[in-house]
C-alpha cells in the first residue's frame, strides 16, 4: 500500500486537477489518494459557518452559492460531456449541505463547524474521482468517515485507532486506487468531526500507519521541504533528507511543512515520508526517514506571526510557583490558547501564545481576574534551528527583541518591528 496526499493548491482549479490525472494515470496497485478541499474552500466554508452560526441569512445563501458555483465551474470544465448521473452525484452533496443550512444552528459553534466544513473535502474528492473515472483510471470514491472513527472533540478530534483499524480492514486489500478525504472523521453516532486545520497530512499518516504502508508521498507546490518559507525568505533552499526527529522539531516550532501530528504514526512504523512537487513529479523532493547519523543541516528559519506575548505576575509581588503556573495553563487550555514558548523569572512568567482573536478577550479577562497581566499583541516568534551568529544577525536586523531563548541547536526570539 502507498498513500498519496494532495493539498488544496494541487486541486485549486481545473488545470491543476488535470495535472493530478497526469500523475495518477501512471499508477497501479493499492493506492489511497487523500485529497484536500479545493484551493481556499476551507476558508470559505469557515466564513459560511460563521454566517450560519450568527444567523446572517442573506450572507449564508451568498457564500453557499459562491462555493457551489466554483465547484460546478471546475466540474463542467473538466467534464464538458458529463452525464446526468455524474452531475447528480455531485449535486447530492450540495443538497445535503443546503439542507443543513436551512436548519437552525445549535449553540455549539465547534459542532456546527464540523458539520459544515467537511463538505469541502467531500466536494473535491467527488469531482476528482468522477474525473479520474471518466479518464479511465480505475478508482473508487470513499467516504473516509465510514472508516476513521474519532471522539467528539469537535474541530480537534482524536482518532480511535482500534475501531478505525477494524473498519479499514473490511475494505482491504483494495486492488485499486481509492480517492478519499483528509481532515475529517466521524463519531460513534455518525456525526462528522475534523482533525484541526491542515489535518489532511495527518490523515495520510494515520492511514499509512493503519495499513502498514510502504511509503507516503505528500505532493506540494514546492520542490520539497525548504529551510525557510520561500514567501518569507526568497533565498530558501531545499533539504534532501530529514530525520523523523528533526521533522517533529520543525513542525513543533511552527514550520508549515507538515501538520505537527503527522510524523509520529509514521515513525512508529518506520514508514518513509516523501515531500514532492506536483509541478515536476520527476524531481526527488525531500525524504523524511530514519537517519542514524546527524546529517549536516542547513540553518532552518521558522517565523510565526500573530503571536501574543503575556507577562503574568502575582498581585502581591510573590514568586510564581508551580501551583500558579498550573492554574495559568488551565486557563489557557480552557480558551484553547496554544503556548509557543514560556520562560519564568522570580516574579513573572512570560508566555508567547497563539489564540483565535474571537477567544482572546475572554482569555485576557480570565487571566486578569487572577493575576497581574501585561500583554503585547501582534508580536512575531522567530526560531532558528542549527543557527549561526551570522544568520541571527541578519534575521534580527530592524527587530526589537522582547524575549530570547537559546539551546545548543535552537535559538528563539520574540520580536516586533523596531519603532512599534
Ligand atoms: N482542507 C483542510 C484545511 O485547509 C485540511 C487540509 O487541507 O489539510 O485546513
Ligand atoms: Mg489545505
Amino acid at each position: 500500500m502507498r498513500i498519496y496526499k494532495f493539498g488544496g493548491a494541487s486541486v485549486k482549479n481545473a488545470e491543476s486537477v488535470k495535472n493530478l490525472l497526469k500523475i495518477l494515470s501512471q499508477e497501479s496497485g493499492d493506492l489511497m489518494v487523500v485529497v484536500s478541499a479545493m484551493g481556499k474552500t476551507t476558508n470559505a466554508l469557515e466564513q459560511l459557518t460563521e454566517a450560519y452560526f450568527t444567523k446572517t441569512s442573506g450572507k449564508v445563501f451568498d457564500l453557499f452559492s459562491k462555493i457551489r458555483d466554483m465547484h460546478f465551474r471546475i466540474f463542467d470544465y473538466l467534464m464538458p460531456r458529463n452525464s446526468h448521473e455524474e452531475k447528480a452525484e455531485l449535486n447530492a452533496l450540495f443538497t445535503l449541505l443546503e439542507e443543513r443550512l436551512e436548519k437552525a444552528p445549535s449553540l455549539n459553534f465547534d459542532f456546527e463547524y464540523d458539520q459544515i466544513v467537511p463538505f469541502g473535502e467531500l466536494f473535491s474528492t467527488k469531482i476528482v474521482s468522477l474525473y479520474l473515472g471518466a479518464s479511465s483510471v480505475n478508482c473508487e470514491w470513499l467516504d473516509i468517515r465510514r472508516i476513521l472513527r474519532t471522539d467528539d472533540q469537535y474541530r480537534a478530534a482524536n482518532i480511535d485507532w482500534e475501531t478505525s483499524k477494524s473498519q479499514l480492514d473490511t475494505i482491504l486489500p483494495l486492488n485499486k486506487m481509492i480517492v478519499t478525504q483528509g481532515f475529517i472523521g466521524s463519531t460513534r453516532e455518525g456525526l462528522s468531526t475534523t482533525l484541526g486545520r491542515e489535518g489532511s497530512d495527518y490523515t495520510a499518516s494515520v492511514l499509512a500507519n493503519l495499513t502498514d504502508a510502504k511509503e507516503v508521498i505528500i505532493w506540494k507546490d514546492v520542490p520539497g521541504i525548504m529551510n525557510a518559507d520561500p514567501k518569507q525568505f526568497p533565498e530558501s533552499q531545499k533539504m534532501d533528507t530529514i530525520s523523523y526527529q528533526e521533522a517533529v522539531e520543525l513542525a513543533f516550532y511552527g514550520a508549515k511543512v507538515i501538520h505537527p501530528k503527522t510524523i509520529q504514526p509514521l515513525q512508529n512504523k518506520q514508514i518513509p515520508l516523501h515531500v514532492k512537487s506536483f509541478l515536476d513529479s520527476s524531481t526527488t523532493g525531500t525524504i523524511i526517514t530514519n537517519v542514524d547519523k546527524d546529517i549536516d543541516m542547513l540553518p532552518v528559519y521558522i517565523l510565526k506571526e500573530d503571536q501574543i506575548l503575556l507577562s503574568i505576575s502575582i498581585r502581591d509581588f510573590s514568586f510564581v510557583n508551580e501551583r500558579q503556573i498550573s492554574e495559568i495553563y488551565g486557563i489557557l487550555d480552557e480558551h484553547r490558547a496554544h503556548v509557543s514558548l514560556s520562560q519564568n523569572s522570580a516574579i513573572s512568567y512570560s508566555l508567547c501564545i497563539q489564540c483565535e482573536s474571537r477567544r482572546l478577550p475572554d482569555l485576557i479577562e480570565s487571566l486578569k481576574k487572577r493575576f497581574k497581566l501585561l500583554y503585547n499583541e501582534s508580536v512575531e516568534l522567530i526560531t532558528i534551528r542549527h543557527y549561526t551568529d551570522e544568520c541571527i544577525d541578519t534575521l534580527l536586523k530592524n527587530k526589537e527583541v522582547l524575549l530570547e531563548q537559546r539551546s545548543r541547536r535552537t535559538a528563539r526570539f520574540v520580536v516586533r518591528e523596531k519603532g512599534n
